[in-house]
């Protein structure tokens, strides 16, 4: 007789919603997800700045189950992309399963259960937990002298003030990311002078974003084959652009002398000469851009290499003492990348807690499990970033595994489950091993470099990932069961 797990997700970001779906459509119902926010989407509910889209073609940036014929774009705008998984969430009645406006803050593992304490002091248990709750969430704002005292409006790139219209206003955009990129392409006309503070100039590959046609999309609608050809092809492309990053040769170089060749738009030699990276391409993000470098030739943008001094109520002050009057300056200084579910408060078997597991750094087991965490999965959990690869592929498969571990559970193979600390070390250590020969390593500062200053990333191919998580090993995990110990 099989048992019916009850399950928490705490997220309704894109891999929470993934995670419900791989539930619902195998037949375990008996879950609740838990969402802060009033609605679900994540980063996509979250970043609303504009030019905002993902530079991961649609049409692998999409679930395998629910493929979008519609796409208007090769590189889809993020309004878009946020509409396909609302619509994808409702589809599948998560909505009505979600408790919005309800954070968890709190879970513990008692007596086998887990038990959870909201923000608002409501309390739930479950046979397990899993966190969806995305990794670049919290919003990283450095602290600048004078900030406060700036006169005109300010704000992160994830917390867009749509209040304040920018026509005809003087822009400052602090940070050279992809956001950076993305706000000042399209801000480059439409408002009076944008200002781009640049610490580091980053590496931009000008790859053209078409749209398709109405004939074109018809196509996909007529033939879902279509759809997935289309998704199998970019999988390859981005799996021929993984082994670029995580070694050195000829892929790597191919895609250096393309960014370079790419530099060659930037008209002005000063300018071009400002905006050439001294470290490998790709050892920040790669920055995806059709419009970035007709943004920077344009005379209302201008680049300021100089840094930040202070900020005064009228602009920014850059150390070579010129003052940058503006109306608006927005912070795209990225997020925290290593908080992951924190500030939840975690606290697994025999009273360990999260923060104390991760005092150093956060350490899973093959980027779903933590040791003395017992029945509690991550998506999108440490190392899980694969490189450029989409996110909505990485859950889909961390999402099947933890699947196949909840299968055996309802089928009474254990009570409880949690990683091998050894299995785990070994798996830390072999990542560690890998690292140094990957490109995020070559010599750049950027959110991939944990504390220790190595990148905290899956230093091997997509598909040695999916492989992985296409295995349950039992010799990695502790399972217990009540009446029979271990
Ligand atoms: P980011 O890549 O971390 O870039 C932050 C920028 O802010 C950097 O240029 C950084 O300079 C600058 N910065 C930080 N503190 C500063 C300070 N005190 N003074 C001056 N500059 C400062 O953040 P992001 O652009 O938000 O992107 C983060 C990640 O989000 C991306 O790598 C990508 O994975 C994802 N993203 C994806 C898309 C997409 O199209 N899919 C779009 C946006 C974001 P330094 O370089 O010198 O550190």
């Amino acid at each position: 007789m099989k048992r019916r797990p009850r399950v928490v997700i705490i997220g309704a970001g894109m891999s929470g919603i993934c995670m419900a779906i791989t539930l619902l459509r195998n037949g375990f119902d008996d879950l609740t997800i838990y969402e802060k926010a009033d609605r679900g989407g994540g980063t996509w509910r979250d970043n609303t700045y504009p030019g905002l889209a993902c530079d991961v073609p649609s049409r692998f940036y999409q679930f395998t189950f629910a493929p979008n014929p519609d796409w208007s774009h090769f590189f889809s705008p993020g309004p878009e992309i946020d509409a396909y998984f609302a619509r994808v969430a409702s589809e599948y009645g998560l909505p009505a399963r979600t408790r919005f406006g309800a954070e968890v803050t709190a879970a513990e593992f008692q007596d086998g259960r887990w038990s959870l304490t909201t923000a608002n002091g409501d309390t739930d248990s479950a046979d397990f937990v899993i966190t969806a709750t995305g990794l670049l969430h919290h919003p990283r704002t450095p602290h600048i002298t004078g900030m406060e005292s700036f006169a005109g409006a300010s704000f992160h790139s994830a917390r867009w003030d749509h209040a304040i219209t920018l026509s005809g206003k003087r822009v400052g955009v602090i940070g050279t990311g992809s956001t950076g990129v993305q706000i000042v392409s399209a801000l480059a006309g439409d408002a009076a002078h944008v200002d781009m503070f640049q610490r580091t100039p980053h590496w931009v590959l000008p790859i053209p974003n078409f749209r398709y046609s109405r004939a074109g999309s018809a196509l996909y609608r007529g033939l879902p084959g279509l759809n997935r050809l289309a998704y199998r092809s970019l999988r390859g492309v981005f799996e021929w652009f993984a082994v670029a990053l995580i070694e050195p040769g000829q892929r790597r170089d191919f895609i250096e002398t393309l960014c370079r060749i790419s530099l060659s738009r930037i008209r002005d030699p000063e300018l071009r000469s400002a905006l050439t990276p001294d470290f490998d391409p790709m050892c920040k993000r790669l920055i995806i851009s059709s419009g970035f470098f007709t943004a920077v030739n344009r005379d209302d943008v201008r680049v300021v290499t100089a840094a930040i001094d202070h900020i005064e109520p009228r602009g920014v002050v850059t150390t070579d003492g010129d003052l940058h009057e503006l109306d608006v300056l927005v912070y795209a200084t990225g997020f925290d990348a290593h908080a992951f579910m924190r500030p939840m408060k975690l606290t697994g078997r025999d009273g360990l807690t999260l923060d104390r597991a991760w005092a150093e750094t956060p350490r899973g087991f093959q980027t779903v499990a933590i040791p003395g965490f017992p029945n509690l999965f991550t998506l999108i959990g440490p190392h899980s970033p694969v490189g450029n690869y989409a996110l909505t592929a990485i859950a889909e498969s961390q999402a099947a595994h933890i699947l196949g571990w909840i299968q055996r559970w309802s089928t009474h193979e254990f009570d409880s489950i949690e990683p091998n600390q050894q299995a785990a070390d070994d798996f830390n250590a072999a990542i560690h091993r890998a690292l140094p020969g990957t490109v995020w390593a070559s010599g750049c500062d950027s959110w991939y470099l944990g504390p220790d200053g190595t990148p905290e990333l899956w230093p091997w191919t997509p598909d040695r990932h999916r492989t992985m998580m296409s295995r349950h090993d039992r010799a990695d995990y502790t399972l217990r069961r009540v009446d029979a110990g271990e």
